[in-house]
């Protein structure tokens, strides 16, 4: 397990990590093993000698809380994930500036959240299957018909109704969700306006086929939110007396 300390008079962390269950991804192999072990026991002895005398804590750390900035593969990233002591709860901020420098974690006291901030369809995916898939092949007109439909779809959508398709995603703030069959009954009557026959039964026939799993999936991107509350060490001027110093100054 690793194990996570905080000084409680700095608000300084440090992250022990058992050798053998260091998280693939962050393994340098060029590096013999007994050299980053030394590394990593002179590190914490060095957190221990800055922090005698100060009151340390461990922190449990938030399962499930971890989110990451950039693609999983990328080395170079910033992430965060939630720690508590039982009472508080913390943000951890985990980064690296440079490949070759050690992770650094910072100690935010806060929470932070995911805020959506766009619903995309995969038009440039939709449109290319299209192409592949239908013969007689759709006229040009037709698919942006079709592509401009799916979009009128993921504008009016609430992605917290949706199913979540876990595996499709790369990117920790790119998620891909199934349209509801609500939302798929819209798009099957809308296409009736567009397509006729034969046509509409193949629109019909490649809606089912990729809704599930293929290109009709909405892609959701994320931003992480940050709220830090400030310590209260460091507490500011409440507002109501902040308000009465502007009054005053008025006056003069
Ligand atoms: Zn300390």
């Amino acid at each position: 397990m690793n194990q996570l300390i905080r000084c409680k008079n700095c608000d300084e962390i440090f992250m022990k990590t058992p050798l053998d269950q260091y998280p693939e991804y962050e393994f340098d192999f060029n590096r013999p093993f007994e050299v980053f072990r030394s590394i990593e026991e002179d590190d914490y002895q060095d957190f221990l000698t800055h922090h005698q005398g100060h009151q340390l804590e461990n922190l449990e750390i938030i399962e499930d809380s971890f989110v990451s900035q950039k693609a999983y593969s990328e080395p170079v990233k910033t992430s965060f994930f939630k720690a508590t002591n039982g009472k508080e709860k913390f943000v951890i901020k985990k980064f690296r500036e440079k490949i070759d420098e050690p992770l650094k974690y910072l100690l935010i006291p806060g929470d932070y959240s995911l805020k959506c901030t766009a619903i995309e369809i995969q038009s440039e995916e939709i449109s290319k299957q299209l192409k592949r898939e239908l013969k007689p092949p759709l006229s040009q007109d037709k698919i942006d018909a079709f592509l401009k439909l799916c979009h009128t779809v993921a504008e009016v959508i609430d992605i917290k109704e949706l199913e979540r398709i876990p595996e499709e995603s790369h990117h920790p703030l790119e998620i891909y969700y199934k349209i509801d069959d609500i939302h798929l009954v819209y798009l099957l009557r809308n296409c009736r306006n567009i397509f006729k026959g034969q046509e509409y039964s193949a629109m019909e026939e490649f809606i089912h086929r990729h809704k599930d799993d293929g290109v009709l999936l909405l892609r959701a991107t994320y931003k992480i939110q940050l709220a830090e509350i400030a310590k209260p060490a460091k507490k500011t001027i409440p507002t109501s007396f902040a308000l009465k110093k502007d009054k005053i100054a008025a006056k003069k």
